[in-house]
């Protein structure tokens, strides 16, 4: 048996537990003992009930003298105890739990603990937690510095996240029969320079379920926090190291002459800050070992311009570069642009989607045993890198706005022997620690200015008073020709069914009863790829002055003449997801607004939302949602599973560089990890949750 084992056949539950736990992701022994508590109670105050103070949380230890159930009026249940510590006899009441006459009997000895009441002149606790004295084996416990006296009385009580049919007290039973059962059994594998003068692992996973004082608690979410930022470190690091040992599929020459007749060709000059990151990714581009870089830049700041430069620079090379966008709209949108931009230069651009495959080009040939003819760039979407495109002759792989930064795509390519230089791009603004942290495997650029003249997309929160008149607006913006993206809520984290009811009910309610006299398109992910394409064309060629649709077109469609964008529920939102979302408008001439409807209008969510009046940058409301709202709202559902922080907080930078240090003196010493073979082992073990492969 071992922490990997199954919990069931260890704690012999059935299959009713077996599924609530499933709920809190408790699979293994080891997921239970690393199921943490979110805070503690502190009932450590050991008093007695006359010398205890009104409102004050106490733990009182006595007898119970009587104990029945009282059935009320409104068929309610009662039950109350009259319990004597000695001192006084007072009152407990437990509400709808009438089993609990059946574990309690008068002549019990217990500890409760809970806040002390006075009601009619008698001291009473309402809904005390209990137990009974001595109820607890101690004698059982390997580790003895920490006592494990009374469990959920009479101490720092550990709360933790619950279910239905879950309790604390439940989850709390079963960890102290199952830690100190297994915990000397868990071997620490941070070397002992790393781990310094943090506790042990063991101490730290006793210490946190079972803390003696506050400094235990934070003693213990020092080591635990530091070991989930040291294990992230040392898997991107290696990642990185590994990568970068790779053999490029063949070295470049950069034509400088040639970039500078396409940058001259350009209807715009290059802003300063692309100009830079095109230097950055240039160098790259003519070193041996290959690129593994992260472009981030806003939507709008011209990602789109550099990655046609590169790749034109990549062909005159006579190399090939395959462009992987995250939808079919998006690499539609791509294709016309690198089109545009460089068939004057002799340059075949293909399409490869699920529904359109144009990949026959005039001259080439794919390596490979079917062969057929293969344009210069391809842009396709997710099908790109299965295929046999990737042939030996791709000198170049773009991955655009990719939910994972190409963690995955780069897995298909590890097995190669040789490596094409690769680019991921996003427009996720991603604050400088988090990407130097959870993406320490990528170089990183940031496109960190807009082209000039990019007019501000005014912006307003709308209380729901306002409503009538912000409809009005939108009507009489779209007579003089205006077009408008009415976003709909994200009922459920990522786009599911309801999310997609919710905005055929919306698409509906304004149809018929708003906007009666314009026309409407609704578009949302669960559309076949056609039936998108067709609805977002309509709205290019202004046959639809109105785009309703779920927030989809967060990573899509360019329409200059967009000017209005509504926002519903933006509460659902993170900050900088809605100013991705605003992005989509003031793309053009025209003076552009963004009308936040919050659905819930409570002050905190308006005073959060009011930051994008005025706040524009991308940047800044990252780190205004990372320190609001933790990591997950930066990157959404699919993205903040990439790595799982239960402890450790990412705006925690003396911690953040503590863990990169270390994690690098321990590759430095020894990059195979051979001689820590308990760090291998774990650094495998988060690695196949990471990366399935
Ligand atoms: P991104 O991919 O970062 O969202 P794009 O490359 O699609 O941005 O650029 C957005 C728009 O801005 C495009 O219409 C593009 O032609 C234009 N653009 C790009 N770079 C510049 C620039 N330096 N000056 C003016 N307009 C630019
Ligand atoms: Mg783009």
């Amino acid at each position: 048996m071992d922490l990997n084992s199954s919990l069931y056949s260890i704690l012999g539950i059935g299959g009713a537990f077996a599924k609530k736990l499933e709920k809190l992701e408790i699979f293994t022994l080891k997921d239970l003992i690393y199921h943490f508590p979110f805070r503690y109670d502190d009932f450590s105050k050991q008093t007695s009930a006359l010398d205890a103070q009104i409102g004050e949380k106490v733990t009182l230890m006595g007898e119970v003298w009587s104990i029945k159930n009282v059935y009320t009026r409104f068929g309610k249940v009662l039950t109350q105890a009259i319990f004597n510590d000695g001192s006084s006899p007072i009152t407990l009441t437990w509400f709808n739990q009438s089993w609990l006459t059946k574990q309690i009997n008068s002549g019990d000895r217990l500890q409760v603990s809970g806040k002390i009441k006075k009601y009619k002149n008698k001291l009473s606790i309402v809904a005390p937690v209990w137990e009974k004295i001595a109820s607890f084996d101690v004698s059982s416990y390997s580790t003895s510095d920490v006592s494990i006296q009374s469990l959920h009385t009479g101490r720092l009580v550990p709360v933790y996240p619950e279910t239905f049919g879950l309790t604390s007290k439940w989850i709390r039973t079963k960890i102290s029969r199952i830690l100190p059962m297994f915990v000397d059994s868990i071997k620490d594998p941070l070397p002992d320079d790393v781990k310094n003068k943090m506790l042990t692992l063991n101490e730290a996973l006793l210490k946190i379920h079972f803390p003696e004082n506050w400094e235990d608690i934070d003693k213990a979410r020092e080591r635990l926090g530091f070991d989930e930022l040291f294990f992230i470190q040392l898997f991107t690091q290696k990642i990185r190291r590994q990568w970068k040992n790779k053999r490029l599929v063949s070295p470049l020459k950069i034509n400088m002459g040639k970039l500078k007749e396409l940058v001259e060709s350009l209807p715009f000059k290059l802003t300063s800050a692309q100009d830079k990151v095109l230097r950055e990714i240039m160098d790259d581009l003519e070193q041996a070992s290959p690129m593994n870089r992260l472009l981030q830049g806003e939507v709008g700041s011209g990602k789109t311009v550099v990655a046609a430069i590169i790749s034109y620079l990549v062909f005159l090379n006579n190399l090939k570069v395959l462009y992987m966008a995250p939808t079919e709209i998006l690499a539609f949108q791509h294709f016309d642009t690198f089109q545009r931009l460089l068939q004057p230069f002799g340059v075949e651009v293909g399409i490869y989607t699920g529904s359109r495959k144009y990949t026959k080009g005039k001259g080439r040939n794919v390596k490979g045993k079917d062969e057929k003819l293969h344009p210069d760039i391809i842009i396709g979407t997710h099908a790109l890198l299965s295929e046999k495109l990737l042939a030996g002759d791709v000198g170049l792989v773009i991955i655009d706005e990719q939910q994972r930064f190409g963690v995955e795509q780069r897995s298909i390519l590890r097995s190669k022997a040789k490596v094409p230089h690769f680019l991921t791009m996003t427009a996720t603004p991603i604050p400088r620690t988090v990407a130097l942290t959870l993406y320490g495997d990528l170089d990183l650029s940031i496109i960190y200015e807009m082209p000039k003249g990019r007019k501000l997309v005014k912006t307003f929160v709308v209380p729901s008073k306002k409503r009538a008149d912000a409809y009005k607006f939108i009507e009489k913006k779209v007579m003089m020709g205006d077009q408008v993206y009415i976003i709909t809520p994200l009922i459920e984290p990522s786009e599911t069914l309801t999310t997609v009811k919710a905005a055929k009910e919306e698409f509906e309610r304004l149809s018929k009863k708003v906007f009666v006299n314009l026309k409407l398109g609704l578009l949302h992910g669960r559309l076949k790829s056609k039936e998108k394409e067709e609805v977002l064309n309509k709205f290019k060629s202004k046959d639809l002055d109105i785009l309703v649709s779920t927030s989809v077109v967060e990573v899509g469609v360019d329409v200059p003449n967009a000017t209005i964008m509504v926002i519903e529920g933006a509460e659902r939102f993170g900050l900088a997801q809605l100013h991705q979302l605003r992005g989509r408008v003031g793309r053009g001439e025209k003076e552009s607004f963004a009308l936040l409807f919050p659905g819930i209008e409570e002050p905190s969510l308006v005073s959060r939302l009011k930051n994008l009046e005025k706040n524009f940058n991308g940047l800044e409301l990252a780190e205004l949602d990372l320190k609001v709202r933790g990591s997950g709202e930066i990157f959404g559902t699919k993205q903040s599973g990439r790595f799982n922080l239960k402890i450790a907080s990412l705006t925690d930078l003396p911690t953040l560089e503590k863990a990169k240090e270390a994690a690098h003196s321990v590759l430095q010493v020894d990059p195979t990890l051979d001689k820590y073979p308990l760090l291998k082992a774990q650094l495998a073990d988060n690695q196949a949750a990471i990366m399935p492969d």
